[in-house]
């Protein structure tokens, strides 16, 4: 009972680091951000929980090379990357457009989502 309630707390506490987060954290940065609440926390709890929490549909997992970000924007949305300081940014291009190269269907290709992700400089980087 009393471990069940210990896991309840740090899924919490991982859930409210990440929650209203815009900056697309990686694991580190959660957990940089979680110990600041729970010391003792481990980097492979706040792990565990950030895929349980991907598990609920609660937030994203989006790879840049080989890192991964997660994203508490579930909504569809893309992404602009900035290759100088690898900030993620939100963006929402209003297309309701499906991107279906009719040569996937043609070969028996199923597309269910694409992903658009523009690279450059952010503002901060442009100037
Ligand atoms: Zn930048
Ligand atoms: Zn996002």
């Amino acid at each position: 009972m009393k471990e069940t309630r210990r896991h309840t707390r740090q899924l919490k506490v991982v859930w409210d680091a990440v929650k209203d987060e815009t900056s697309h954290p990686t694991a580190d940065q959660i957990y940089e951000k979680v110990r600041a609440t729970m010391p003792n926390i481990s980097l492979g709890t706040v792990y565990r929980n950030l895929q349980k929490l991907v598990g609920e549909k609660k937030l994203k997992v989006m790879t840049l090379g080989r890192t991964q970000h997660f994203d508490p924007m579930v909504d569809r949305h893309d992404h602009f990357i900035c290759e100088r300081c690898n900030r993620v940014y939100d963006i929402f291009v209003n297309s309701r457009k499906k991107i279906r190269p009719p040569f996937l269907s043609r070969r028996g290709f199923k597309v269910t989502s694409h992903q658009l992700a523009l690279y450059g400089l952010c503002k901060s980087c442009a100037e």
